[in-house]
């Protein structure tokens, strides 16, 4: 009879220890998609509209041109992780 009852006892943990496992494996799973799901493409070409805006990082010093953006007036993009400064909008 204690015998028997110790074995239960084991069982609870060994069923508490799989559930645990499985737990942690799915929850590690999540994880890892939500790090990996790609980020959305570009929307196709006719939708982007062709812009001339050139942005300087105001850390660094390195400036960059924009010639396409999914919007008329698009977000700075960052550079050492600080918005970048519209330098001068360019009209050619
Ligand atoms: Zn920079």
């Amino acid at each position: 009879m204690i015998v028997l009852a110790i074995t239960f006892g084991r069982v609870i943990w060994v069923g508490v220890g799989l559930l645990m496992m499985v737990f942690l494996w799915r929850v590690g799973i999540t994880m890892l998609r939500a790090f990996t799901t790609p980020l959305p493409g570009p929307p196709p070409a006719g939708e982007m509209r062709k812009v001339n805006v050139r942005y300087r990082c105001a850390v660094c010093g390195v400036e960059l041109k924009l010639t396409l953006a999914p919007d008329e007036d698009p977000p700075p993009p960052r550079h050492c992780l600080e918005d970048m400064i519209v330098v001068a909008p360019l009209y050619d």
